[in-house]
């Protein structure tokens, strides 16, 4: 792996650039948070101390990434930072065929209308709230295949992003393969809290589906991440480089949608990859329509460049252990304070456990959100809901979909923060924590029709 480890980890890199933040008093975020409605999403980031919002377009580039954005070649047609882009898939990650996007649900949207057919049934890993509403747009019906352990926030068990196998053989029988387009996997499983899946479980998901001659469509969002969870805890892959693991999960799937503003570390960037090449005849054809020219699909030269260097950089031991290190820093904290938060703690971010910090707000209540928004008057740290409001409706009936998981996402983003803020955080909610008691519940009071999370308000009862 390249490196001996002999105290604790550190970051791989030092610091070039920064760029200052500025802590506000109290009062001026109580006003802020209420003309937000209650929303962290609408806070401006100028109001914003630490932004915890997201992992999502938020990481630092290096200095080669930088230097690669200068390289650009922003020809209509052609980039050579395509080729670039292109080459490092197939290198790093082992697909054949590959369609630029904006950012991963440009991705989503032109697999699942080519995929999906009215009436089908997808299953996958916990649904993602951006996939899961492609995939109905589609025509599709989402239908959650995860292990149980993954919605208990108390199970301590390694690979909570595993498929119950014997779920998913009963849904194939239940309704005919014919029905089911492609099970959709996810590494890691962001709802489940940063979850990884195993490649024991992974392996025999590819057998399953290989009887029955259904595809599998990976959401490789945080593959590197998972692939490091697997190196850490599963037997046999103590030896194994992320960069060998990485590769070695996406070669058991058929194709891939990607949110390159994850692991990659670009602000910008997606992609769809796929082994079929009719399949990809197809998406190249959609995405002219939807994203760009097949050979930008709506990303700049440079953007394609700085994202081509950031694959390589994502998968590289030294880096992946601090990004993880620094979230298991901060997770550790809190549970040495008692916080209640989801165990074991995942990749991106920690996910607290907002039932169990505010027993006293009925979940239609939004204890979570009413949680991010007390975080947020405390200190300017910026979290976001995970629960009650991310889950939305009923596709049927209209009615609030109940999650098992309530929860409040710290999220963190790559190579930006440092120890020392995750002590801030640390800090605030522990500080809250032991007032959680005055903390009120919040009722709607706008509802937007999709993915009502990012633009609904609030006002406390
Ligand atoms: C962010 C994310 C997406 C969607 O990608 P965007 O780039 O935000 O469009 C899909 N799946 C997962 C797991 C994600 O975290």
């Amino acid at each position: 792996m390249g490196t001996t480890i002999k105290h604790s980890w550190a970051e791989p890199f030092k610091i070039k650039m920064v760029e200052p933040v500025f802590i506000t008093t109290e009062e001026h975020r109580k006003k802020a948070i209420e003309e937000a409605g209650y929303n962290t999403f609408l806070l401006h980031s100028d109001d914003v101390y630490i932004d915890l919002l997201t992992d999502s377009g938020t990481s630092a580039m290096s200095d080669r990434q930088w230097a690669g954005m200068m390289l650009g070649d922003e020809a209509y047609a052609g980039s050579k930072n395509f080729y670039h882009l292109e080459e490092a898939i197939q290198n790093y990650y082992g697909y054949k065929h590959v369609v630029p996007t904006h950012q991963g649900r440009g991705a989503e949207h032109i697999l699942s209308q080519i995929l999906i057919k009215q009436g089908d049934i997808v299953p996958g890993n916990m649904y993602f709230t951006t996939t899961k509403l492609h995939q109905e747009l589609a025509g599709g019906k989402f239908v959650d295949i995860i292990i149980d352990e993954a919605h208990d926030p108390d199970s301590l068990h390694p690979f909570k992003g595993n498929v119950n196998l014997e779920k998913l053989e009963s849904i194939i029988k239940e309704h005919g393969a014919d029905k089911i387009p492609y099970i959709s996997i996810a590494t890691t499983v962001n709802m489940a809290g940063g979850q990884p899946i195993s490649m024991a479980n992974m392996k025999a998901l590819r057998e399953l589906t290989n009887k029955y001659g259904i595809r599998i469509i990976h959401d490789m969002t945080r593959v590197a991440e998972n692939a490091y969870m697997i190196q850490q805890k599963e037997e046999g892959y103590k030896g194994k480089s992320v960069a060998e693991i990485t590769k070695e999960l996406c070669m058991l799937t058929d194709g891939a949608t990607m949110s390159a503003k994850k692991d990659a570390m670009v602000n910008i960037g997606g992609f769809l990859a796929i082994n079929d090449p009719d399949v990809f005849d197809e998406a190249r054809n959609m995405v002219v329509i939807y994203e760009g020219l097949h050979t930008y699909g709506g990303m700049a030269g440079r953007d394609m460049e700085a994202l081509a260097i950031g694959i390589k950089e994502s998968v590289q031991d030294d880096h992946i252990r601090a990004r993880v290190g620094q979230v298991h820093y901060l997770g550790q904290k809190l549970m040495d304070a008692g916080v209640p938060i989801v165990k074991p703690v995942g990749t991106h971010g920690i996910f607290i456990d907002a039932k169990k910090f505010l027993p006293h707000i009925p979940q239609d209540q939004f204890p979570a959100q009413a949680l991010a928004a007390a975080l947020y008057i405390d200190s300017g740290v910026r979290a976001m809901e995970r629960g009650i409001v991310s889950a939305g409706r009923n596709k049927e009936t209209g009615d609030n979909n109940y999650p098992n998981l309530e929860l409040v996402r710290l999220t963190i983003p790559r190579r930006v923060y440092t120890q020392a803020h995750m002590d801030v955080v640390a800090e605030s909610v522990e500080c809250i924590y032991s007032k959680r008691n005055t903390i009120r519940g919040l009722k709607m009071v706008y509802e937007p029709k999709y993915l009502r999370f990012f633009q609904a308000r609030f006002e406390e009862i």
